[in-house]
Order: structure tokens, then C-alpha cells, then sequence
């Protein structure tokens, strides 16, 4: 039997930081068509100017890279987790000491969260699920794993966190079973990098993406179980501007 706990966020101040950070003054956004959607994301603050500002956004659609450059390292333990439904997105807040190497560069794994449909496109192709790992490097500087996901057969490391989905937003489960991020990768790690954006509000640019190129499976039914709390939160594909992106191995 698994053991898990479910609290309010009003009910108990726990740390779920990074999901609510400035949460509480920042203004209402959303994935509408209407005033709170992404097409006025840059208008609902000024904090949030870069989301239409921004001449270097997330996410782009991802088309063949050449060159062959370095590929990435991933340290990471499992650890208990806080699952948290910020109204945006089902969150993981992962506990302190895994890590990422990319570029010669340490960043901590911080959170990862997922998109439906995905954000990034691969040539075209949208995808019924994205994670993205959140990672920061002590210098501040953040990067961003995406990992595709495609109806195939159902994923047992995504089972134990959709077992206890937060179904309400503001709802914690503090799952006590551990979560090892590694499981949530393929064994391939060949990714495309760009640098980008975050793709919710502020937008903020500077982010390091690293695109891995093999999806994983999961259920139709865990779509639609996902599909039934959180659906369609996905910024639409920003243009290119002349960056360029990179074939990593
Ligand atoms: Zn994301």
C-alpha cells in the first residue's frame, strides 16, 4: 500500500517555492484565447513584457541539427517529492543533490512538470505529452530537459505520481514513495539544443534547452487520466529568429 499525504497549500505553507513563487501578486494568466491567454501574456504585467518582447522564446519547432556536439550527464537519486497542482501544470519539487552536466556546466535538478499537448513540435509533430526538467547552475543560469512522450505502452514510473495526482489547483500530495527523474528518461540522450525561454509567464529568456530526440511511451489511458486534470497547456511554437540549433550525442 502506498502511503501519501494531501494537504491545501492554505491549509499548510510547505515548499512548493518554486510553483508559487510571486504566485500570489502575479497577475491571472492563462492558455485561453481570451485576456489571459498567450497571445496577451506580454500585456498582463509589466514584468511580463518579454513574453511578447522576447526575440529568443520557447517553445520552436525542432528540425534536423547538424554537427555532433557533447551530450549531457545526469546524476540523479530518487527521492521523496512534493506533487503539486499549481493550476498550470502537475509539478514535481525534487528534493536537493541531483544534477545535470551539460557544456562543462553543473546545474541542480529543481522540479520537472509536464505539457498537454506538447509544447516543443519535432518537425511538425506535436506529441501528446512533454516533461520538462527544470535545472540551475549556481550562476543562476537554467536548463531546461524536454522529453517526449507517445501512446505505446503504459509508463511505471509515471504510474506511481499519476496514482496520486493532485486533482484540485492549490493541492499537495507528498508522495512518501520515492521518484527517480532517471526512469523518466530514455536510454538514448540525444537531444537538439537551443537557447530559449521559459515558455509560461515572465518568459524569461536565457534558458539552455536540451531537447532529447526519443520519446518514451505511455497508456492512452494514462493521457487521458493526466487529459482529466490538466489539458491543453501548452504555449503555442514562438518563431526562430535566426537561432540556431545543435545535434548533441
Ligand atoms: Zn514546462
Amino acid at each position: 500500500m502506498r502511503k501519501f499525504l494531501i494537504f491545501t497549500t492554505t491549509a499548510l505553507m510547505l515548499s512548493a517555492g518554486t510553483a508559487f513563487a510571486s504566485g500570489d501578486k502575479a497577475p491571472h494568466w492563462d492558455y485561453s484565447t481570451g485576456h489571459g491567454g498567450p497571445e496577451n501574456w506580454g500585456k498582463l504585467s509589466a514584468e511580463f513584457a518579454t513574453c511578447s518582447t522576447g526575440q529568443a522564446q520557447s517553445p520552436i519547432d525542432i528540425t534536423p541539427a547538424s554537427g555532433e556536439r557533447s551530450g549531457i550527464e545526469t546524476l540523479y537519486q530518487p527521492t521523496v517529492v512534493d506533487v503539486v497542482n499549481n493550476g498550470h501544470t502537475i509539478q514535481l519539487n525534487y528534493a536537493p543533490g541531483s544534477k545535470l552536466q551539460s557544456a562543462g556546466q553543473d546545474y541542480q535538478l529543481l522540479q520537472l512538470h509536464f505539457h498537454s499537448s506538447s509544447e516543443h513540435t519535432v518537425q511538425g509533430k506535436s506529441y501528446p505529452l512533454e516533461m520538462h526538467l527544470v535545472h540551475k547552475a549556481a550562476d543562476g543560469t537554467l536548463a531546461v530537459v524536454a522529453v517526449m512522450f507517445e501512446p505505446g505502452a503504459a509508463n511505471g514510473e509515471l504510474a506511481k505520481i499519476w496514482n496520486h495526482m493532485p486533482v484540485k489547483a492549490g493541492e499537495v500530495v507528498i508522495l512518501t514513495d520515492m521518484v527517480d527523474a532517471g526512469k523518466l528518461l530514455p536510454e538514448n540522450r540525444d537531444f537538439v539544443g537551443y537557447d530559449g525561454s521559459l515558455t509560461t509567464p515572465p518568459c524569461s529568456e536565457g534558458v539552455k534547452w536540451h531537447v532529447l530526440t526519443t520519446p518514451l511511451s505511455l497508456s492512452p489511458e494514462q493521457i487521458a487520466q493526466f487529459r482529466a486534470v490538466i489539458q491543453d497547456n501548452n504555449r503555442p511554437i514562438q518563431p526562430l529568429n535566426g537561432r540556431k540549433l545543435s545535434q548533441h550525442k
